[in-house]
């Protein structure tokens, strides 16, 4: 059961104090409570957890500070959206906001190489006019004999590199706890020129231990991608471990799923479920386009594959693209079939901003049209 309390309601005020002491009545219910500051508002939650089916609903609606009362019917509690009609405040960080309106593209290479080629993508990157890259330095890689990141040896000149071309944000994917420490400690030691949104890879969706060690801390978001062999509904309650440990600025991210289907794409492109993410939870949803499809074949049009998922995605609403570049594609290190050269990039941009335009319309005419059954 979840109590949602009125916006000016905090938890010093009276209001507050009489909500708890009539909730104690019940034995066997723990309380949680959640804070979350938005842009425009900020909301207290009450979390009851255990036997609450002899609390009355209406009683406890009828209190002073209480906006809503919700019988929580998924598992993903934190997360979840709950048929609530409310407003998903989102979250922002380094002067960015995320949320189930916002757009951000996230462009960079799948492993960090030289300096030369990150410097390439930056300067590419920030003549776009975007600010948020990606840029992995700890690799999960299929087999143990190929390139694994260069780990924490390349973050310090990383993150000021990214600093000099005013890139806000690096998408990192971190494969164990002790890489968290090491991205803070090497932004401490360049002088916290950007931030980090820590990414957990498809591989480590149900790896329930480093959730709880992103989850845990709140200095950084998470960037959690669903896992390439589980349902919806598993990882959904696995990023909710991520939420449960306090840190709730999330982003979901959808990157197709395995089928034994195989080939013409990489995986399965499952972008038609971000409009189910977006009802579902209260998370912004990013689409990776790159490691669904995992190649550049074009249609006939010469458009790539990627651009058009992509496009698919974006069209249904998403709020983030994951993208890789190279500026050398021939020459990287890992996943280079799939990444966009940086004039590529310039043209995936492009395209991108059309499809959002595109979906912006779409919202527009449903609310006109609305509105006109409305007035007749
Ligand atoms: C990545 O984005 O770098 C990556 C490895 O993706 P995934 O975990 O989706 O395979
Ligand atoms: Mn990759």
């Amino acid at each position: 059961m979840i109590v949602i309390l009125e916006p000016n309601i905090q938890k010093d005020s009276k209001e507050f104090k009489k909500i708890e002491d009539f909730i104690s009545n019940f034995p066997k219910v723990n309380i949680k409570i959640i804070e979350i500051e938005g842009e425009t508002r900020s909301v207290c939650e009450i979390h009851l957890i255990g036997s609450t089916h002899n609390i009355p609903q209406d009683v406890l609606e009828s209190m002073r500070g209480v906006e809503k009362v919700v019988r929580v019917s998924t598992k993903y509690r934190q997360i979840g959206r709950h048929d609530i009609d409310i407003v998903p405040v989102g979250f922002d960080y380094q002067g960015l906001h995320f949320d189930q309106d916002s757009f951000h593209i996230i462009a960079g290479l799948c492993a960090v190489d030289t300096p030369e080629y990150v410097e390439a993508i930056f300067s590419c990157l920030k003549g776009l006019g975007i600010e948020t890259a990606r840029m992995g330095a700890y690799k999960p890689r299929t087999s143990p004999y190929d390139f694994q990141g260069h780990g924490r040896d390349c973050l310090c000149w990383l993150f000021e590199l990214a600093g000099k071309y005013g890139i806000r944000l690096i998408a990192m994917e971190v494969l164990k706890e002790s890489h968290i420490e090491e991205i803070y400690e090497e932004l401490e030691r360049a002088g916290r020129p950007t931030g980090v949104m820590l990414q957990i890879g498809t591989r480590n969706a149900q790896n329930f231990e480093l959730l709880k060690a992103v989850g845990s801390q709140k200095e950084f978001p998470v960037l959690y991608k669903r896992g390439m062999g589980l349902t919806l509904e598993e990882s959904l309650n696995a990023c909710e471990y991520v939420a449960s440990e306090g840190n709730r600025n999330i982003i979901f991210c959808l990157r197709g799923v395995k089928s034994h289907l195989g080939a013409p794409h990489r995986n399965m492109v499952d972008f038609a479920h971000v409009p189910v993410v977006k009802r579902l939870t209260r998370l912004p949803v990013c689409i990776d386009p790159s490691h669904s499809i995992g190649g550049k074949d074009t249609s006939p049009e010469g458009l790539f594959d990627i651009s058009t998922a992509s496009s698919q995605g974006v069209i249904a609403g998403a709020n983030v693209i994951l993208v890789e570049c190279h500026p050398d594609p021939e020459g990287a290190l890992c996943d280079g079939p799939q990444a966009l050269t940086l004039e590529e990039l310039e043209q995936f941009v492009e395209d991108m901003n059309i499809v959002r335009e595109a979906f912006l319309k779409r919202k527009d005419a449903l609310s006109r049209f609305k509105m006109k059954g409305l007035a007749e």
